[in-house]
């Protein structure tokens, strides 16, 4: 029988990929559609991709397949052939990634899960079968000339505060699922209106748009690749960027510039910042935007108290993290509550 799960251990892997000789192409993409059986689905892609050497992370569900990879590029030919071979994924769009070393991954993982976006839907009639129109950066400036198009972005607020485009609507919560209902609530009296969802990739806004259908809404669109197709087609067809200013990415550069506009402020003192960082100290890493002044003066800590405990020797600091919860952090609506410190100085 085939393997068809990893056996070799983590340390191991990771010396091969930086014995690789040939480079990897780091690609992502994902596709709504419905697959009968996800588990014998991912067994043969499992097959087909371990194959060619391909690395990386993708989910596969009854809505479809969400895939974050890479692959030696003297096999990026053979990748895309075996997945246009694939009725759904035929000329499916391959984003590849810029600035990057395709040292990402180092084993391929490909997981059956409930859904390949988490959206709490409990409703059985809902299907990503009827989903809004696609439009892409001409379309989506066409129809922003239109003053009654509502523009709705559906990412979380640190998304949010650092740019997103001309007048759009913020559905405020911290996560994808509560927001779903939320922008149905949010939109109720406007179900004849031109409506534009986006996200920062196209999967949230494709699904939000589909539920925004299955809510009575008549004319409703998403933005396809999301900002970051939406920036790119900008720049090469030299159109006006509708987006102001950042793209928050997860990357080490924690965002992209679109735009000169700074529409964002320092958390800490309230001038015009939009550079996130994570908390200096260990026992915090607080994702927040912080002006160049402020790092200087706290070393790049959210608070006196967590510049506190950077400063102090290593060892002290270990011992004060023990049993503290490791989570990523970051500053939004919410968390603002359990920060009073940073809250405090941020209004000044
Ligand atoms: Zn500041
Ligand atoms: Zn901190």
């Amino acid at each position: 029988m085939a393997v068809l799960h990893n056996r070799v251990s983590q340390k191991e892997l990771k010396e091969r990929l930086y014995q690789e000789t040939d480079p990897r192409t780091t690609i992502s993409f994902y596709q709504y559609f419905p697959i009968a059986d996800p588990k014998i689905f991912r067994d043969e892609l499992y097959q087909a991709l371990n194959e060619i050497n391909v690395f990386g992370r993708i989910y596969v569900a009854h809505e479809g397949i969400n895939a974050q990879l890479s692959v030696p590029q003297s096999n990026f030919e053979k990748l895309k052939m075996y997945l246009y071979s694939i009725e759904a994924l035929n000329g499916i769009r391959l984003n590849i990634a810029v600035d990057d070393d395709g040292k990402s991954f180092w084993v391929l993982k490909i997981k059956v899960r409930e859904k390949i976006v988490a959206d709490g839907i409990t409703d059985q009639s809902f299907s990503m079968e009827r989903k809004g129109k696609y439009v892409d950066a001409g379309r989506m400036n066409e129809l922003l000339q239109d003053k009654s198009t509502i523009v709705v972005d559906m990412r979380n607020h640190y998304e949010y505060d650092v740019g997103h485009f001309e007048n759009a609507l913020e559905v405020p919560s911290d996560t994808f699922r509560e927001q779903l209902p939320m922008a149905v609530e949010m939109l109720k009296e406007e179900k004849d209106k031109n409506i534009i969802m986006y996200c920062t990739g196209g999967i949230r806004c494709e699904k939000a748009s589909a539920y925004m259908l299955h809510n009575g809404f008549k004319n409703v669109f998403h933005l396809e690749g999301g900002i970051i197709n939406y920036a790119r087609q900008v720049k090469e067809a030299e159109l006006q960027s509708k987006f102001i200013g950042k793209n928050f990415v997860f990357d080490d550069r924690l965002g992209e510039r679109i735009t000169d506009d700074i529409i964002a402020k320092c958390h800490q003192c309230g001038q015009a910042a939009d550079s996130h960082t994570n908390c200096k100290n260990d026992g915090c890493h607080l994702l927040f935007i912080q002006c160049a002044s402020c790092a200087a003066k706290y070393d790049g800590c959210c608070s006196v108290e967590c510049q506190t405990v950077y400063n102090m020797p290593l060892e002290e600091q270990a011992a004060m993290r023990k049993g503290l919860d490791k989570g990523m952090m970051v500053f939004n609506k919410s968390r603002q509550r359990l920060r009073p410190r940073l809250n405090e100085e941020g209004k000044k």
